[in-house]
């Protein structure tokens, strides 16, 4: 039978190159679910409508095509046929994915996609996000819940956007500007109303602050071969 595998926690814990990697060594699929919240936001925004207006975004919710690619080492996103894999990760798109993700059609219709495709999965999928194993995939085999040390999490997420490798250096100004944007998304995710992010009671709870990423891929990959 296929393994579906759940891999929750918020952003800078590794969640994305974990996902990938274990998809990759087991032969799984891989959905990466923020990537079709943000291409809904890009959408959006493309579209002129107000993201902070809750009415105009669930009234548009159904509108945008979003088709994910699932091949863990080609991983693609496109709405309405536009390849958005890149202004995805612009910072108009991060700072406006909250307000759209919050929105109760708008995770209807995100969480319909993300339970057809791992349906259609025919040998196991790992699907990464903030919810996959409290609502989307709830009788998931495994469930993982990534952690990490804010201060860890925000060197990540600097490194990535800067294109460093990380490390203790990477200390300078803009670690302090997205550790706050990092933390306000963080608040803004697990405070909303449905399906906030959080930890399923059956899931494993990791802390990567202290971990290399090839040591999460093995703990990760334990847990499934267990
Ligand atoms: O994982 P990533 O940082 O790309 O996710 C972007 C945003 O998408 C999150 O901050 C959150 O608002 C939203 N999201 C969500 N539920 C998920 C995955 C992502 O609400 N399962």
């Amino acid at each position: 039978t296929p393994v579906v595998v759940a891999i929750d926690g918020p952003s800078g814990t590794g969640k994305s190159s974990t996902s990938k990697a274990v998809a990759a060594r087991m032969g799984l699929r891989y959905l990466d679910t923020g990537a079709q919240y943000r291409a809904i936001t890009w959408w959006m925004l493309h579209a002129g409508i107000d993201v902070e207006d809750a009415a105009a975004v669930a009234a548009a919710a159904d509108k945008p095509s979003i088709v994910s690619g699932t091949d863990p080492l080609a991983p693609t996103i496109t709405v309405d046929g536009t390849d958005v894999a890149a202004p995805i990760r612009g910072q108009q798109v991060t700072g406006a994915v909250s307000a759209v993700s919050a929105v109760p059609e708008v995770r209807t219709r995100i969480t319909e996609l993300q339970r057809s495709i791992a349906a259609e999965a025919a040998e196991g999928i790992v699907v990464e996000g903030r919810d996959i194993g409290t609502t989307v995939l709830p009788d998931a085999d495994l469930k993982i819940f990534l952690t990490a040390s804010p201060e860890v999490r925000a060197a990540r997420r600097s490194a990535e956007l800067t294109g460093r490798s990380g490390g203790p250096a990477a200390a300078g100004a803009d670690v302090v500007a997205t550790r706050e944007a990092l933390l306000r998304r963080d608040a803004a995710d697990s405070g909303r109303k449905t399906s906030p992010l959080a930890k399923a009671a059956d899931a494993t709870e990791v802390d990567t602050s202290e971990l290399t990423l090839e040591q999460v891929i093995e703990c990760v990959v334990t847990l499934i071969e267990e």
